[in-house]
């Protein structure tokens, strides 16, 4: 038996959840209630999305708002209570041909060996989504480009060293309104462009950046390159009214880009239904996927509503659909723990 092997932790779960976002621990709250122990691994950003967020006005039962990263907290502790196991690897495949399922971590994206085989009766996925890029010049990460020297896809992140500074965020959508809002508190004065004349967000959202004195909205304008160097960071970027044609250089030293989120469901590519973006497809009004035991939940499976709350709603859903899964295959469940 060589080193590697020797190494290698084997683990075998009746219900593996894959991402720790809304989804993925209401999911794991649930199954935990039913007696199912489930094991959540988390993903390269535990807590999901909403651990880069400021407050969150609109997750019900929290009249005053709350913090996405203490929300997250909660929704963690909660799980755990309930027999939840979490751990932190990366998943480099998956075989889903014949169950248990097989899914195979490595300690990060980078290491070459496969640390952990985790066997799974049934898997629930809930990868969510993650930003998207514009994919011009200078948007790439260093030392390519001069991403996270000054162009950044998360304001709660960045928004810090940009105290006193001009920044620009991109987008129309409400992520885009609240990062706008959210870097007011650190930036000069902030520049919203959207290549439209209208935007996509909640009124509530548009309302409060159409009245802030800090943010300047440029209107159907596409950035079409961002400039600076390793040592200076942001300088300019090059921007194009698709109205006048006309193109010109705006002066800023920090670019947030907030253009919406793709699902990621690049590992089951292939071998799980899905539609041309990459968001999971479940049947009818349930969560099961293709493939029998295999359940999908969240941002990685909603193309349309995409909210928190809505996110565990249907990781609320995939447990359910898990537990009776398991309990027509012959598992011992605790089927009357999930219809509390
Ligand atoms: P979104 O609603 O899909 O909006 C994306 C925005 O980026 C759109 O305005 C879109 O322009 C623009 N865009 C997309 N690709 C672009 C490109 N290549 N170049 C330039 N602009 C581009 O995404 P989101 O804002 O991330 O919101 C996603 C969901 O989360 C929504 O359901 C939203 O309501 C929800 N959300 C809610 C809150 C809140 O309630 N506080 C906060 C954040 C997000 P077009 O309009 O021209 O398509």
């Amino acid at each position: 038996m060589g080193l590697a092997i020797m190494t290698e932790k084997q683990i075998h779960k009746k219900v593996v959840i894959l991402g720790s976002g809304p989804a993925g621990l209401t999911a794991a709250l649930y199954t935990g209630r039913a007696d199912l122990e489930p094991l959540v691994i988390d993903g390269p950003q535990p807590g999901g999305q909403l651990t880069i967020t400021t407050e969150v006005e609109n997750y019900p039962g929290f009249a005053g708002g709350i913090m996405g990263p203490i929300l997250m907290d909660e929704f963690r502790e909660q799980a755990l209570r309930f027999g939840t196991e979490i751990i932190n690897i990366w998943i480099d495949r998956v075989d889903l041909t014949r169950r248990p399922f097989t899914l195979y971590g490595k300690e990060s994206e980078d290491s070459g060996e496969i640390s952990t085989v985790i066997k799974a009766d049934t898997l629930i996925v809930s990868t969510g989504a993650s930003a998207k890029w514009l994919g011009i010049p200078g948007e790439a990460p260093i030392p390519e480009g001069l991403g996270g020297n000054g162009v950044s896809a998360c304001a709660t992140c960045d928004g810090f060293f940009f105290r006193n500074k001009p920044i620009v965020v991109v987008g129309g959508g409400d992520t885009a309104m609240e990062e706008a809002l959210f870097l007011t508190k650190f930036a000069s004065k902030v520049t919203l462009i959207h290549r439209r004349h209208e935007f996509r967000a909640s009124m509530i959202m548009q309302d409060r950046v159409l009245a802030h004195d800090k943010i300047e909205i440029l209107w159907n304008t596409e950035v079409r390159e961002i400039n600076g160097s390793k040592e200076t960071g942001v300088e300019s970027i090059r921007i194009f009214n698709n109205e006048t044609n006309e193109e010109t250089v705006l002066p800023t030293q920090g670019v947030f880009i907030a253009i919406g989120h793709r699902p990621n469901t690049d590992l089951f590519k292939g071998v799980l239904d899905m539609d041309d973006v990459g968001y999971l497809i479940t049947e009818g009004k349930s969560m099961k996927t293709n493939i029998e035991g295999v359940f999908a939940c969240g941002d990685a499976q909603d193309s349309y509503y995409r909210q928190a709350v809505t996110a565990a709603g249907t990781g609320c859903m995939a447990a359910i659909d898990a537990e009776r899964f398991l309990a027509e295959q012959g598992h011992e469940t605790a089927t009357s723990a999930v219809k509390v």
